[in-house]
């Protein structure tokens, strides 16, 4: 089990980095990433590229940012906090007035210590966030703005990179987790649903797993638009149930937004999960979505896809300002919430259904799983254990429930199994 220490110990590390859609911080965080779980592949999309009704924008990297008072002092330096220039701002080294430095600057009314998060992504344009309590300090200007940004475009290299760990089970059948590397300095509306990917990747990758597992890190909406234009076809014959991960690492309750439809097998899966270990936990509507679901469940792609997370996005105060910082994470909401991922794996992988094909009991002997020569020794314990597992094949049991009647762990279960359809005895 890896430990929410550890897990918040990676969330201190990725939290400087600039991530936006695209850019040196998104490679830096997957690149970190990858040290963690080596099985992961980085991969790109290049800017420019036609993914359904969308086009992969421009890669932005940025070098320095800040707003100058006549006297030198500086304000809004992105050095000191990457929330204070606006994503995708293109370059500028301009004097402006305070009037015209207004129409570029953002900060909340009710909040006056915390810094907005403002993107631009698909409008050229250039923006400054501040604290309320810094702007009432400004001054009246003149300002020089300056911007050391780049946008790299089509045929310039630019790229929108994501992170790809797929762990093969026995069974070609899928399960999608998916989770965003698209926000600055923000730690519970993004950093928290890489790090409980990456202890589950480390996690599933010690056990047997029957379902093979597919975890995504992308930016958000452009990158799973662009995975999906890639990969929809073989992940809608393939996906059996996947989830969003996002805002889970604060103290907030359990919250479970459902698919489109909500009645998919992940929706089943996780109202089951829920209410068996938080069952005060808070249900939305799809129409309180926000992340990713939005895509896997759009009509015609129609993934099994929901999303679970502790304070839903836009429900808590700090959301999408400089206050979702690692203050609010607990190391023991990311354990709970771990704990919370492997219930749902678990269920899974035991919620299989095998049936045997044959009527009354097979011959054992004729396939050499018993010894023909009968003795009180030839009947071993793993003898008693598969004839247990087969007087419960009628295709109402499932491998959980043949597991606590007959009390054989689900690693002996799925042995046994694995010789039962080797055989040819059964199905699932
Ligand atoms: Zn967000």
């Amino acid at each position: 089990m890896v430990h929410g220490p550890e897990m918040f110990s990676w969330m201190k590390i990725l939290f400087p980095l600039n991530r936006s859609l695209s850019g040196e911080g998104n490679r830096e965080t997957l690149r970190y990433l990858q040290t963690l779980v080596p099985e992961m592949k980085i991969g790109e999309f290049k800017s420019g590229y036609s993914a359904f009704d969308w086009v992969v924008p421009h890669e932005w990297n940025v070098k320095n940012a800040f707003i100058e008072r006549i006297d030198g002092s500086r304000v809004a330096e992105f050095s000191d906090c990457n929330l204070h220039l606006v994503g995708y701002s293109v370059p500028i080294d301009k004097i402006v007035s305070k009037d015209e430095l207004l129409k570029h600057l953002h900060y909340v009314d009710e909040m006056p210590n915390a810094i907005p998060y403002v993107t631009s992504y698909y409008e050229s344009n250039w923006g400054f966030c501040m604290t309320k309590q810094a702007f009432e300090k400004l001054g009246e200007g003149p300002f020089r703005v300056f911007i050391d940004s780049s946008l790299k475009g089509p045929g310039e290299g630019g790229v929108v990179n994501f992170g790809e760990v797929i762990l093969k089970g026995k069974s070609s059948q899928e399960i999608l987790f998916s989770t965003y590397i698209c926000h600055p300095s923000m730690a519970n509306n993004e950093l928290s649903g890489p790090v409980l990917s990456i202890a589950l990747i480390r996690q599933l990758s010690k056990i047997y797993h029957h379902y093979t597992y597919r975890f995504l890190f992308l930016p958000e909406t452009i990158g799973s638009i662009a995975y999906l234009s890639e990969n929809y076809e073989k992940m809608k014959v393939k996906t059996i149930a996947g989830w969003v991960l996002t805002c889970i690492g604060d103290k907030g309750a359990f919250s479970y937004i459902p698919s489109r439809l909500g009645n998919n097998y992940a929706d089943r899966i996780t109202k089951e999960v829920l209410s068996s270990i938080v069952p005060d936990y808070v249900t939305y509507s799809w129409l309180d979505r926000g992340s990713d679901e939005r895509q896997y469940c759009s009509p015609g792609i129609d993934l099994p896809v929901c999303s679970v997370t502790r304070s839903r996005y836009g429900t808590y105060p700090e959301y999408h300002t400089s206050l979702d910082n690692l203050d609010i994470i607990s190391e023991d909401s990311l354990e709970e919430s771990l704990e919370f991922l492997s219930h749902l794996v678990k269920k899974i992988e035991s919620n299989r259904v095998p049936k045997s094909k044959i009527l009354c009991e097979p011959q054992m002997g004729k396939r050499n799983l018993y010894s023909n020569t009968s003795t009180a020794q030839s009947y071993t314990a793993q003898t008693k254990r598969m004839i247990d597992t087969l007087s419960y094949l009628d295709g109402t049991h499932t491998l959980e429930d043949i597991s606590t009647k007959c009390g054989i762990d689900m690693k002996q279960i799925n042995e046994i199994l694995e010789v039962l359809l080797h055989h040819e005895i059964i199905e699932i």
